[in-house]
């Protein structure tokens, strides 16, 4: 019994005694096509106002009768219609049915005994009903056209057989089961098509709800305007808008970090090589900073070229990224920049100079004694109080100031837009303010400084040697200096 039920099942495209599947035809079927079935309606009531006035015309212009076939006929359609729109059928399927079964059966056999009408108005007023009923029900078209075919032939045969002459008794047999065998042959192949179309329906839908779902943001851009066409949850979730605000709003509104510009850039390069990827800083809706990594693709969406980009939050690596960055520029010990960093900079503002005249002054300092602080105290007293003298340069100078370890207890400073009295000026203020400190067990530790102003004929090596022989004669003139390298000889102060 199973296996002619799945049999059947498979032939029609039907869900009999599977709960879950007879489940989702009820459900996805008829849902899906809600709006088909109330087009579907609406044309058999059109058919039936065209068909009336035939029978009109056929009968003999009877008011009377044709008020009756009109009221009768009529009823069936514009009632499934109205169940249609008000999706009672969901919830009424059988009494639906059963009700609409009814009118159009009644409708025939009423017109069979008021007319002598043409047997094609079984056609009409069979199949026609029948058609509304299934895409109604959800039990296809197929099923029903079958259904239908067997019971006009069955009318049909009806017919005949009140003749009672064998040849018309065969005659009517043989029509009967050839239309059951056509008919059977056109369900079948109507049926799978519908079937395949409804299981692909539902696959597209699971596939959208997948997307949805996707902890990976996902979202679709028009190509020519930038626009907004699709963006999945984990999109709306990341930069905090709502599906409303986003769509129909170009990109650069949304992030303004990816200008107008550059967008014209990916988009070259999607037309060149289909793909781009890159990270990306965006600010979500609150203005909180994330970066994602995004990749797009040229596709097709609703019939327009668009952008697919799908990316990742990838704000905790990135964070990461820098800080590690951020670590292979910096001193461990002090958290100033290294030689390598400071270098960097100082070639900068050497090209800086070069192209707008701008002052940059350099400062090298030494600790005075230094091996004494460890010798005595320790290599850890002598790390505190590096740290110290860090924090004393950094308080002393400017956020635009570069301070760096230079080396062991050696430091030095770039400060653009500086001459060298205001570098000099700088220096000493730092040298004394060390001066003035006691630390604790070590007592008193002092600094010297050699200052160079960056000069046209300099090169990286002449300007950081300049400020080193002023460093030297810092030290040699007695140590808590501060010495100023001049062009041609040494200044002292
Ligand atoms: P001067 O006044 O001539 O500069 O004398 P100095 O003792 O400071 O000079 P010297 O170059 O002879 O000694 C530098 C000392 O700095 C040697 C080393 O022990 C110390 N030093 C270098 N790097 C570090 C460090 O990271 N931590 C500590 N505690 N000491 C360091
Ligand atoms: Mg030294
Ligand atoms: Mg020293």
């Amino acid at each position: 019994m199973q296996k002619i039920i799945i049999k059947i099942n498979e032939l029609f495209g039907l869900a009999f005694g599977d709960e879950m599947l007879e489940e989702q035809y009820n459900n996805e079927y008829l849902r899906l096509h809600k709006e088909q079935n109330i087009l579907t309606a609406k044309v058999v009531v059109f058919l039936y106002f065209t068909y009336v006035p035939l029978v009109y015309i056929l009968i003999g212009k009877d008011l009377e009768k044709l008020l009756f076939i009109s009221v009768i006929g009529l009823s069936g359609p514009f009632f499934l219609l109205y169940a249609a729109r008000k999706e009672w059928y969901e919830q009424y399927q059988v009494e639906i049915l059963f009700l609409a079964a009814l009118l159009a059966g009644s409708t025939p056999l009423i017109m069979y005994n008021i007319t002598t009408a043409d047997r094609t108005f079984f056609l009409v007023d069979i199949l026609l009903p029948f058609f509304v009923i299934s895409t109604m029900y959800g039990i296809t078209f197929a099923f029903s056209f079958f259904i239908s075919l067997i019971l006009l032939l069955f009318f049909f045969n009806l017919n005949f057989l009140y003749a009672v002459s064998w040849d018309d008794f065969v005659m009517s047999a043989y029509t009967l089961a050839s239309g059951v065998v056509i008919g059977f042959i056109a369900a079948y192949i109507m049926e799978k098509t519908a079937r395949k179309l409804f299981v692909s329906q539902l696959h597209s839908k699971e596939l959208k709800n997948i997307l949805e779902y996707l902890k990976d943001a996902v979202a679709i851009l028009d190509f020519e305007s930038a626009e907004y066409l699709y963006a999945n949850k984990a999109a709306l979730e990341i930069n905090g808008y709502s599906y409303e605000e986003l769509m129909g709003t170009p990109l650069y509104v949304v992030h303004p970090t990816i200008d107008k510009k550059r967008i014209e850039q990916i988009k070259t390069t999607l037309q060149k090589e289909e793909s781009f990827d890159d990270v990306f800083e965006l600010r979500d809706k609150n203005g909180n900073p994330y970066y994602i990594h995004a990749v797009m693709q040229l596709a097709r969406y609703k019939g327009k070229k668009a952008v697919v980009i799908t990316s990742s939050n990838v704000t905790k690596y990135k964070k990461h990224q820098m800080e590690i960055e951020e670590m292979a520029v910096r001193d461990q010990l002090t958290g100033l920049y290294n030689r390598y960093k400071f270098t960097e900079y100082a070639e900068l503002f050497m090209h800086q100079f070069k192209r707008n005249q701008m002052d940059v002054s350099l400062l090298i300092c030494d600790i005075d004694h230094f091996k004494r602080v460890n010798d005595i105290h320790g290599h850890l007293a002598g790390d505190a109080v590096l740290k110290q003298i860090a924090n004393i340069l950094q308080e002393n100078t400017r956020e635009s100031d570069i301070v760096a370890r230079w080396g062991g207890e050696e430091f030095a400073v770039l400060l653009p837009m500086t001459d060298k009295q205001k570098a000099y000026a700088v220096a000493k203020k730092i040298t004394q303010q060390l001066a003035a400190r006691t630390f604790p067990n070590i007592g008193k530790v002092t600094l010297s400084c050699g200052v160079a102003q960056l000069q046209e004929e300099d090169t990286l090596s002449s300007w950081f040697m300049r400020a080193d022989e002023a460093l030297y004669k810092a030290k040699e003139d007695g140590r808590n200096k501060v010495v100023v390298a001049a062009s041609k000889k040494q200044e002292a102060f």
